[in-house]
Parts: structure tokens; sequence; C-alpha cells
């Protein structure tokens, strides 16, 4: 018998990507564990964090990866996007750098992830009004020309954390739901399952040897 934990109808893994320090590790907090620290901590190798929510009367149990710091040596792994069926694309709204560089991070995901990924551009920091570097409307209008959904959050004052991922898993729901989403290679992982494999495998240090394995 499981625990209550491991009874879920979907299980979708999701990950975060952008620039360093534009808050993917408080958003994941907020949103498992709501919590939110102050300062920033970097530990090494690929983490995750779950939660289940409804859909649809439907558990989707997602399973959020974070970068814990990678990106900043542009050194993301293939494992890291293995599989995953959604990604959240964070850049910080008082930092425009971290705006000019989500093209880069849609290039890495062109490049690396399933090309039916669903993206969803995430302009966090939304409570640092006074220091706003990226109009709201120009990042919807850039989101809306790149077919991505859209929104701005606050992993500080919790605005619209839990509305970004549970709008993000709806919609992976209905891709999958109605079969969109077809299988990886990885066939003999996914026994019938409209669900994607999910792979999790220790990844600290050993990119190079997985560089050849991706699902491309
Ligand atoms: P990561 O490198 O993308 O994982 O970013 P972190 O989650 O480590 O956050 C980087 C810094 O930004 C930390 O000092 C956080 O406290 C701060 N931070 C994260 N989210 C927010 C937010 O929504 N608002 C504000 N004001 N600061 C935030
Ligand atoms: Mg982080």
């Amino acid at each position: 018998m499981g625990t209550r934990d491991d009874e879920y109808d979907y299980l979708f893994k999701v990950v975060l990507i952008g620039d360093s320090g534009v808050g993917k590790s408080n958003l994941l907090s907020r949103f498992t564990r709501n919590e939110f620290n102050l300062e920033s901590k970097s530990t090494i190798g690929v983490e995750f964090a779950t939660r289940s929510i409804q859909v649809d009367g439907k558990t989707i149990k997602a399973q959020i990866w974070d970068t814990a710091g990678q990106e900043r040596y542009r050194a993301i792994t293939n494992a890291y996007y293995r599989g995953a069926v959604g990604a959240l694309l964070v850049y910080d709204i008082a930092k425009h750098i971290t705006y000019e560089n989500v093209e880069r991070w849609l290039k890495e995901l062109r490049d690396h992830a399933d090309s039916n990924i669903v993206i969803m551009l995430v302009g966090n920091k939304s409570d640092l009004r006074h220091l706003r570097a990226v109009p709201t409307d120009e990042a919807k209008a850039f989101a809306e020309k790149n077919n991505l959904s859209f929104i701005e959050t606050s992993a500080l004052d919790s605005t619209n954390v839990e509305t970004a991922f549970q709008n993000i898993l709806t919609e992976i729901y209905k891709i999958v739901s109605q079969k969109q989403i077809r299988d990886s290679p990885d066939e003999e992982h996914s026994p019938g399952s409209s669900v994607k494999p999910i792979h999790v495998v220790p990844t600290n240090g050993d990119a190079d040897s997985r560089k050849n394995k991706c699902c491309q």
C-alpha cells in the first residue's frame, strides 16, 4: 500500500530555467514548502521537489527540478531536461539583462528539451515595483509572439506563485490527456502510458558521461 503521496494520476517533470539570481529556487520553495529565503544559497548538483495538485478531478504530481547554480556556468546537463514536459523560464523584472537572456534560454530549450515542452515565461520579483526594468506589456507581447504563456510572480510576497504552477500543470495536463505529446524514444520506460517517463538519476558532476545519451 502506498502512502497518499504516492497516489497520483499523472507525474509531470517541470524544469526551472533562467539566469542566476532571478528567484528560481525561491519559486520552488514557495510552491512546495511555502518558504522564502532572503539569502541566495547555491548547492551542488541537480535537485527537485514535488507537490501534488488537483486538476479536473485528477491528482497531478509535479516533480519540479531546480538547477542549483549550474546556470551560472551555462553547464546544465542533458539529464536536467530529459523527460521534462514543462519549463518555467524565469527572469527578474528588475534586471533587464535577465529578460534579454530569455532568448538564449529559449535556444537552450530548443537544443536540449523535447520540442513539445510547454514553456511559461515568468517575470519574478513583481514586488520590486520601484525597480521595475521590464514593462509587463513588453514581456507579454514577447511571450505571445513566441507562443509562451506568461505571468508575473513574487516568490517574496507569494503573488501568483500558486497560479503560475497551476496554469502550467493544467496546460500540460490538457495536452497529455489529449495525447498530443508523443512518447520519447525511451519507450521501454512508459508502457502504454501517455505520461512521459521521469528519470531520476544522480547527476552530480558527471555531465560529460551523459552527453551522448540524450533523447534528441
Ligand atoms: P536563483 O539563482 O534563480 O535560484 O535565485 P534565488 O531563488 O536564489 O534568489 C536570488 C535572490 O533573489 C535571493 O536573495 C532571493 O531572496 C531573492 N528573491 C527571490 N525571489 C524574489 C522575489 O520574488 N522578490 C524579491 N524581492 N526577491 C526575491
Ligand atoms: Mg537557485
